[in-house]
């Protein structure tokens, strides 16, 4: 399919000062757009200037929460070119998120040529300073103007572009979380597994409560024993617990990251074993108040790694590691970091040029 592109003739004033991008704030000057039909398949694949969107009052995604969405990042290496993480594996994801929602699957070959397009229009505002990126937004809206529950018939991709501040512009540093143990925020069966808005409208008041409360996030538990860790807001979590790195396995409610993917690989390729398993807040606590939870870290593309330095549970405070960053989770953030960056060899080939 051929993409029809319509430059910005007013584009904006890029910021000067990247320090104070922050995250998700400031946009480029183009995005692109695509509509899809029952019946037709996907068409009109166009890049436009970024602007507001007209959606009719009764647009199922403004009722219904027909909406997913995925979240990737390029790159600025230091030759000045740009580069993407394994976007392929975002848009097979969002495929996998598009069936369980009723909306249709893209082309991903295509999707990746037209994110690659669209970067390249807007090159200058992928960020130079060290940490920034420009982070990428696709998303698809279910957009029939009907009040009747359906899947859709009329459907909306766009991938909007946003230049972003470095997430640890003073370096890593330990977060403290809460686990959730009133709101859940997926069940299997569910939408857990799919990156669907949903999910995340469902989880803001857990996340105020524990930001109110002083906690960066919430840790949340399965829907059903409410025992289980599943993730972090929108992160994965990886523990080590007497020297072994254990996460919760994949099993219908974790939204499987491409971070916590990439990992696992890279740890099983220097020959070490993490261990997807159930793991039990109890259990947790237990390692934590007798030394062997070592380390903790949500990962995902924001943060790449976040280290927890303080876990509450039933409103106790346990350290861990001595709220310190840990090791492992130095280590790991400088290796994948060092990759997505282009400071370190790809011996994975996860890197895409733009
Ligand atoms: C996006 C997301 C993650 C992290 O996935 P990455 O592909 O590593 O960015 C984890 N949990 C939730 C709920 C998410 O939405």
């Amino acid at each position: 399919m051929e993409i029809k592109i319509t430059k910005n003739s007013n584009p904006a004033v890029k910021p000067t000062d990247e320090s104070k991008l922050g995250f998700g704030k400031v946009f480029t000057d183009h995005m692109f757009v695509m509509l899809w039909d029952k019946g037709i398949g996907w068409h009109d694949a166009e890049i436009v200037p970024f602007g507001d969107l007209s959606i009719s009052p009764a647009s199922s995604v403004l009722h219904y929460g027909a909406e997913i969405f995925e979240g990737l990042k390029a790159y600025r290496r230091a030759d000045g070119g740009v580069q993407l993480f394994r976007p392929r594996e975002n848009f097979l994801r969002m495929n996998r998120s598009a069936v369980r929602m009723g909306l249709p699957e893209l082309d991903v070959d295509f999707a990746i040529e037209a994110l690659k397009k669209l970067i390249e229009i807007d090159a200058d505002w992928v960020p130079y300073s060290e940490g920034t990126s420009l982070y990428i937004r696709p998303f698809m809206i279910g957009d029939d103007a009907k009040l009747g529950v359906h899947g859709s018939s009329h459907v909306r991709f766009l991938i909007i572009l946003s230049p972003s501040g470095s997430y640890y512009p003073g370096g890593l540093t330990p977060v403290k979380i809460m686990i959730e143990d009133e709101d859940v925020r997926a069940v299997r069966g569910g939408t857990g597994e799919a990156k669907c808005g949903g999910n995340y409208g469902a989880s803001v008041r857990a996340g105020d409560r524990a930001e109110e409360k002083g906690y960066s996030q919430v840790l949340w538990l399965d829907g059903v024993e409410r025992k289980y860790i599943e993730e972090v807001g929108a992160m994965n979590v990886m523990f080590k617990i007497n020297g072994q790195i254990v996460t919760p396995m994949l099993n219908g409610s974790i939204l499987p990251g491409i971070t916590r993917k990439s990992i696992l690989e890279l740890l099983r390729a220097e020959g070490k074993e993490p261990v997807e398993r159930r793991i039990s807040a109890e259990e947790l606590i237990e390692a934590a108040q007798n030394g062997t939870l070592e380390e903790a870290w949500g990962c995902g593309t924001a943060a790449v790694v976040s280290p927890v330095g303080v876990l509450s549970y039933k409103g106790v405070d346990y350290e861990i590691g001595g709220g310190k960053i840990g090791e492992t989770s130095q280590e790991l953030y400088d290796k994948l970091t060092g990759i997505q960056w282009g400071r370190a060899e790809d011996k994975f080939g996860w890197i895409c040029p733009v």
